[in-house]
């Protein structure tokens, strides 16, 4: 190929080849699809905001809890609380804490006293108590002798600040059952730093009176919000959750279109429960801490113990904002073209199954489909002169023609034409034309009929006999009044073309005595196939009409092909 041609090759398009089919109840079909994809495709953008492009939320949390509480404290007698004394003492982030329950152990000093049974261990002499002993549960360090814990129970001694907390079940009801009338004001500062856009949920139109006099029952949007109501909303009960304590959750979505039209960026909350919920079928249930109260009494230090339940709420802030960004619609509308391909496929389906109309479908399915054969794939046909039928068998180039497995047995089918045309020949007695030289040397063992010569390339290593020992082909007097007799060639080739070069080179004589032994011993042969000829029978075609420079082209097998 020259440099030309090359370049004019590189200098080419190629299309895809399409069938229009005119029909108006597949051209409705094809409307009516594309429509719905239009459709689900728009409905897509507008409902998700496809053509946004979206900025997660930065954001800051306090909270405010307000309110005061009469408190009946065992041996104590009332007591108020306000929000000093039940929020805790730290502020966590993203959180605060409620008391609602709470355990009291007064006047505790430094000292020596018996442990509690739950806690320490039972003894009855000295000798089972160990100086220095402690774990996790105790509330001191062993003393080493054994004390009487009350009238029935002796237990060891322990250093440890004294008297040693008893109570372990929080009192029922809640100490604090109150604080479900207790106030919150939650202060929530939010960022969307890719459109620098700031926001508070206490909004720019809230006043001071209007916060005052705010209630979440009939405004969604007040940051102030009752305990109780935060309680019941996440589908709780609050005086059954006061006794032992929980974990509350307040969400805050912010879901915000920045775009200048449709422009909406509110607060919404919401409110569940984030701990196990079923205090009496788990362990530790609840929420509970301790803390302590210290004081001087004569120049001694006391304390007093609170072991505290109580209800914290974690405050959390999450949502999006969205803003038009022509790249997002252009890459959206890109990733939906695919869809159309959906019309399609089920248009095709539609023509390829018997659903359409099942005639037109394969008149359809026909022009659209164009059936090749894979040409690496070469069939080759083999005819045997003991055997009636034909076989095909797959071409290899690894394994002689006559080893290869056979894929199908055929009926050979006669080519009457040349049948015809051969029984109109005026015959002479058939007798021998040329000696037919047995083969020179040894034939290979591959070979049933003696006439064959072994081959550097298997394809061609075929004998005219399939398995017993007999006759060759090559040696029947047919065979060369059919394949060998230059006048009956000569009269062929110019019955093929009337002004075809009279004498004949020998390669046009190969050709066409090869045409004779296929139509001869294979007839026709099945369609996409190959006739092979048997080794025995090329040798003698190419010995009766030899090239010039002993060279002879290709193999025995196509027989258009030079041989
Ligand atoms: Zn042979
Ligand atoms: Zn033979």
């Amino acid at each position: 190929m020259g440099a030309d041609s090359k370049l004019l090759a590189l200098c080419s398009y190629e299309t895809t080849k399409l069938v229009r089919i005119h029909s108006v109840r597949l051209g409705t079909l094809k409307w009516t699809l594309n429509a719905t994809v239009l459709l689900f495709i728009c409905l897509l953008l507008l409902w998700n905001r496809k053509y946004q492009q979206f900025d997660q939320v930065v954001s800051s949390v306090t909270a405010k809890v307000k309110g005061v509480a009469l408190m009946q404290l065992p041996g104590q007698g009332a007591v108020i609380w306000d929000e000093a004394d039940y929020t805790g003492s730290s502020q966590d982030k993203n959180s605060f804490f409620v008391i609602t329950n709470v355990i009291v152990t007064k006047n505790q000093k430094q000292g020596r006293c018996p442990e509690h049974p739950s806690s320490g261990r039972l003894c009855r002499r000295h000798e089972d108590c160990e100086r220095g002993a402690w774990d996790p549960h105790s509330h001191g360090i062993q003393t080493g002798s054994c004390v009487k814990f009350d009238a029935l129970t002796r237990t060891c001694e322990v250093a440890a600040w004294c008297p040693i907390e008893v109570k372990k079940k929080p009192p029922r009801p809640a100490l604090l059952a109150s604080a479900e009338k207790f106030t919150v004001l939650i202060k929530n500062n939010i960022r969307f730093p890719a459109f620098n856009f700031i926001r508070r949920n206490i909004l720019p139109n809230m006043t001071e009176s209007y916060l005052r006099r705010c209630q979440r029952a009939h405004d969604s949007l007040c940051p102030i919000f009752m305990l109780g109501d935060i309680v019941g909303r996440a589908g709780e009960n609050f005086s059954t959750m006061a006794v032992e304590g929980g974990v509350i959750g307040i969400q805050i979505k912010w879901d915000c279109n920045l775009d200048r039209l449709t422009r909406h960026c509110l607060p919404a909350y919401s409110f569940r429960r984030l701990d196990q919920k079923e205090s009496n079928k788990t362990l530790y249930p609840g929420f509970n801490f301790r803390f302590a109260k210290y004081n001087t009494v004569d120049g001694v230090e006391e304390r007093t113990l609170y072991k505290a339940f109580g209800i914290r709420f974690d405050i959390l802030v999450f949502g999006q904002a969205g803003k038009f960004s022509f790249i997002q619609l252009i890459i959206y509308i890109g990733s939906t073209l695919s869809y159309y391909a959906l019309t399609t496929v089920l248009m095709d389906w539609l023509i390829g199954t018997s659903c359409y109309a099942a005639e037109e479908g394969q008149n359809y399915s026909e022009r659209k489909v164009e059936s090749v054969p894979d040409k690496k794939e070469c069939i080759l046909c083999v005819s045997y002169v003991d055997e009636d039928d034909v076989r095909l068998v797959k071409m290899s180039h690894k394994k002689r023609l006559q080893d290869v497995k056979t894929i199908s047995v055929q009926p050979r089918q006669e080519n009457i034409g040349h049948m015809t045309a051969t029984l109109c020949l005026p015959l002479d007695p058939l007798t021998s034309l040329t000696a037919f030289s047995k083969a020179r040397s040894r034939p290979p063992s591959w070979c049933k009929c003696g006439g064959c010569s072994a081959s550097p390339l298997p394809p061609e290593e075929l004998c005219c006999r399939r398995s017993s020992e007999g006759a060759c082909v090559a040696a029947s007097p047919l065979f060369e009044k059919l394949s060998l007799y230059r006048p009956l060639l000569e009269a062929l080739l110019l019955y093929q073309d009337p002004l075809t070069r009279m004498p004949p080179g020998a390669a046009a004589l190969r050709r066409c005595a090869y045409r004779q032994y296929v139509a001869w011993r294979l007839g026709v042969p099945p369609a996409d196939t190959h006739p092979a000829i048997p080794r025995c029978c090329v040798t003698r075609i190419r010995e009766a009409f030899p090239s010039v420079d002993g060279r002879y082209g290709g193999l025995a097998l196509p027989s258009e092909a030079e041989m």
